[in-house]
């Protein structure tokens, strides 16, 4: 089988960040780098799956909600994917994104969609260790612009 194209990016270059995965028609899929690739600390799965229900809660309670096509984490553990429709300009996106992860940070309260009606896996979640990592990683994507979206070579 043909290597797909997101094991094509040189995950040895790739440090924590955001970054621009791929274009598919009018939909643009978002890399939120978290960790940094094989650098030994991973989000743990219960933080990961906390932040999955707040982000994609925020993004898709934004006015702009319509216009996102999906969240969901990496299975390395590394980070999420956020796909996108091109109607949202990437300046924009990365405000959004900058808002949803400060709203992570201080979440406090029921976390969305832990009912057991709700969620495949209700009971593992950790609302502290998703601040954490919602806090540090806030601290990356505050600094960056549209032109830090590109993979470096
Ligand atoms: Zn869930």
């Amino acid at each position: 089988m043909r290597k797909i194209a997101s094991f094509q990016v040189n995950h040895d270059l790739l440090d924590r960040g955001i970054y621009v995965s791929r274009v598919d028609g009018d939909v643009i899929t978002y890399d939120l780098r978290m960790k940094k690739p094989n650098g030994g600390d991973y989000l743990q799965m219960s933080a990961v799956h906390t932040i999955e229900h707040l982000l994609a809660t925020y993004l898709r309670n934004d006015r702009r909600g319509s216009e996102i096509v999906y969240v969901g984490p990496m299975g390395c553990r590394t980070g999420f994917y956020v796909l996108t429709r091109d109607s949202i300009k990437k300046e924009d996106f990365l405000k959004l994104l900058c808002s949803a992860f400060e709203f992570i940070r201080g979440f406090e309260g029921e976390i969305p969609g832990t009912k057991k009606e709700e969620c495949g896996n209700y009971a593992d979640h950790d609302l502290a260790g998703a601040k954490a990592e919602a806090a540090a990683y806030f601290e990356v994507l505050k600094r960056k612009s549209v032109a830090d979206l590109e993979y470096k070579q």
